[in-house]
């Protein structure tokens, strides 16, 4: 039997609907993640879905190994955990295997009898429909079956797809743009980068963000917001400063504003937003939007 648990389902749908959202259907994209997990006679139990691309060319040569082991954490597989699948999104399509999954998975079937592939579409979800299939093919690959599984725990999952399509409206993927107040003011309700895990962060890996102010205009400019922090991630210099107060700079030219250092206490999706950023610039009227980037860095 296939357990998996609502943690995974959850990340893996956010990525999922990250790629797909439902206000905006021109912009869907499927993609593509490795199932990590456990085997214990005849229980599998998934520990992990590890996001490793989306878009239009989501497939990855599962026998490319070097590439495959350079996307999971070695502290994975020190737990013992394994690839025993793979999972992909059909957004909008259904649940099904097209030829090329059929091929893909008897790849996955040759590396491990028991690996199986996993398909998402999150506009079949119901409040008793996961939305996903689980299949494996036969020996030559031709045809694909549907394999039982089990949720630990069963939950409601409209109600999560509700949750987590709540969240994504709040911070569009798009980049936002700024609002001008008056002439020397621009405001940005939130700023958001995603910080995608595991692949790009590990579990107590440093990683910093630089903040960098783009301007062509050399005059004092007053920046100030707030930083929240969502999910697997935690900042550590200087930690009362980014509790939720307002951070304040003032420059008299661009370039980076500050270094914010985080640590992440564990894999999975977390995001850093700046919220109620406003520029002024007080010596000047300003012609131009000033743009505002935070950079991620991991630390090695
Ligand atoms: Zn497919």
């Amino acid at each position: 039997m296939i357990i998996i648990p609502d943690t995974v389902y959850k990340r893996f749908l956010q990525f999922a609907l990250e790629n797909a959202p439902p206000h905006d259907r021109s912009n869907w994209k499927e993609c593509i993640g490795l199932v990590l997990g456990k085997i214990d006679n005849e229980l599998m139990r998934v520990t992990d879905i590890i996001p490793i691309g989306s878009g239009t060319s989501v497939f990855v040569d599962i026998t490319d190994y070097e590439k495959v082991f350079s996307l999971i954490p070695p502290s994975k597989f020190e737990q013992g955990e394994v690839i025993i699948g793979w999972a992909h999104t059909h957004p909008g399509l259904g649940l099904f295997f097209s030829g090329t999954d059929s091929k893909t998975q008897l790849l996955y079937q040759r590396m491990h009898p028991k690996a199986f592939g996993l398909v998402l579409d999150p506009t079949a979800i119901s409040s008793t429909k996961s939305g996903f299939k689980i299949f494996r093919v036969d020996d030559l690959g031709r045809d694909y079956y549907a394999v039982d599984y089990q949720m630990d725990p069963i939950f409601d999952f409209q109600e999560v797809k509700r949750e987590i399509i709540s969240q994504l409206a709040l911070f569009p993927a798009l980049p936002p743009s700024p609002q001008r107040i008056s002439n020397t003011e621009i405001s940005w309700k939130n700023i958001r980068v995603m910080v995608r895990g595991p692949t790009l962060i590990r579990k107590n890996q440093l990683f910093k963000a630089a903040l960098v102010l783009k301007t062509t205009l050399n005059q004092f400019i007053r920046l100030q917001y707030r930083i929240k922090i969502t999910g697997k991630i935690q900042s550590i210099v200087p930690l009362k400063d980014y509790n939720q107060n307002q951070i304040v700079h003032e420059t008299i030219s661009q370039g980076t504003l500050a270094i914010i250092q985080f640590i992440a206490k564990d894999s999975g999706f977390s995001s850093i937003i700046l919220t109620d950023v406003k520029i002024t610039d007080y010596t000047q009227e300003l012609q131009k939007s000033p743009d505002l980037v935070l950079n991620l860095e991991v630390q090695e």
